[in-house]
């Protein structure tokens, strides 16, 4: 398939495409806060409408989804949906960043502002991709279907509520998702999936109020010790989960994995350095296993009693910890949460398991061998010139198993933004060429799953 007319309008307006990401740029969407998330939603499907998809803003119990669809003549052509999300983080502190987070601002090649890489700059380039389609050749080349939601960065707590009323239209042969950077290296990635989260808040409480330690210690209840007892009950010293079923669902390690992670380069000093440590003191395939492919049982935060100045002999009337389980495929967070719930039960029933702290999100992988995988690969190499590394899963959690629980379609992750860049920080950028570079990939991706799909 000749793309090369498509190329050549995305390059010759290049100056359309800064200008609709500014725009973009410049309408705070802070679900978090609710700040203009619902201005931005009108905005993004104005922006749609101008450049011919076919746009409705569609309300769910919380922030509205912009939900777009583009035909390309063929009911039984090859069905795209390509996924993003028009909400950002808070952009505090304000006064780390150097231009003002909403106003964006080119330095160096380089475009500052919230959002600019965390997602309106990659999920715009589908739908700037679509239009060069449009414009250069008379009409897409498969059907598309765009969804952009407004609080993946607040749990994306609708998303599941409209997938599941809106199935019918939702009818898809694959999810097609550009959120986060390249490898560090500026290879390309595609990645396979996510680990999942559950969120978890263990209570401890002794008496009603703190006591002395000495005129009640031994008589009064310690609420710290329940909830140490309770800890170190769940995980060895050497992170192994000793919560009874807590393996049970976790997919085996195949050798295509292994094939792909040994493709991933390895420098124990230098991935040392980016999480404050000398080294790490492991081999390659330990390393990408443990982020990739194996849960981990986090505690990322314990309260009680005094740790200020000087000295308070008290017995703490409650202790609380904070847990973040990052799950892989295919186990599941209710099932996780209620086995917890069973252990500590267990060990002791004064402490309380809350299924708070950080929401929920379910692992997902999709098949080394998904048939789209090929195409998608060859896009990006026409593209960048480069092969992409393909990652079998990232460590961090996205929303995306919501599609292949609820739709049975299968996800690609493909992101377009330069490795440092700084999401959910100050002074989050997405580089000129990066922003330009990634409705070339999605025109590409379009061509190459038509031509798939063709045989
Ligand atoms: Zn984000």
């Amino acid at each position: 398939m000749d793309t090369s007319a498509v190329h050549r309008y995305l390059d010759q307006h290049e100056r359309d495409s800064l200008d609709t990401l500014f725009t973009l740029l410049r309408q705070p969407s802070i679900s978090a806060q609710d700040t203009g998330v619902k201005e931005c939603a009108e905005l993004l499907a104005g922006l749609m409408r101008a450049r011919g998809i076919e746009t409705e803003v569609v309300p769910t119990p919380t922030q509205p989804v912009v939900f777009g669809r583009l035909d390309c003549g063929d009911p039984k052509a090859f069905t795209l949906i390509c996924y993003g999300h028009y909400d950002v983080q808070p952009p505090e502190p304000l006064e780390l960043w150097k231009s003002p987070p909403f106003a964006p601002t080119v330095r160096d090649g380089v475009i500052y502002g919230r959002g600019t890489g965390d997602n309106k700059g990659q999920l715009i380039a589908h739908v700037l991709a679509a239009q060069a389609w449009l414009q250069a050749a008379g009409r897409v080349p498969i059907n598309l279907r765009f969804v952009f939601e407004g609080e993946e960065e607040s749990g994306s707590r609708s998303l599941g509520w409209f997938i599941e009323r809106h199935a019918e239209r939702l009818r898809a042969d694959l999810v097609y998702v550009s959120d986060g950077g390249l490898h560090a290296s500026g290879r390309p990635v595609i990645s396979l999936g996510n680990r999942g989260i559950q969120g978890i808040t263990l209570v401890a409480r002794g008496a009603d109020r703190d006591n002395h330690s000495g005129n009640k210690g031994g008589v009064a209840p310690n609420p710290v010790w329940m909830l140490v007892h309770v800890l170190a009950s769940m995980v060895d010293p050497d992170g192994h989960v000793r919560v009874a079923g807590f393996y049970d669902g976790v997919r085996p390690v195949g050798d295509v994995e292994k094939a792909m992670m040994a493709e991933l380069d390895y420098d124990p000093v230098a991935l040392g350095a980016t999480m404050g440590l000398p080294r790490v003191d492991m081999d390659a395939e330990t390393y990408y296993r443990r982020i990739m492919l194996e849960p981990y049982f986090n505690i990322s935060g314990i309260a009680s009693g005094y740790v200020g100045q000087g000295s308070k002999t008290i017995i703490p009337g409650t202790a609380e910890c904070r847990i973040d389980i990052r799950l892989v495929a295919d186990q599941d967070c209710e099932d996780v949460l209620a086995k917890v719930r069973r252990h500590v039960a267990g060990v002791d029933p004064r402490v309380e398991v809350l299924a708070r702290g950080f929401g929920t999100m379910q692992p997902h992988r999709t098949s080394p061998t998904h048939p789209a995988l090929p195409a998608v690969k060859r896009a990006i190499e026409a593209v960048r010139g480069v092969a992409p590394l393909v990652m079998p899963c990232t460590g961090g959690s996205l929303p995306n198993a919501v599609w292949p629980r609820l739709l049975g379609v299968s996800v690609l992750d493909v992101p377009y933004a330069n490795a440092d860049e700084n999401n959910h920080a100050p002074n989050e950028n997405i580089t000129v060429e990066r922003f330009l570079n990634g409705p070339h990939v999605s025109a590409q991706v379009f061509a190459e799953l038509a031509a798939m799909a063709a045989g």
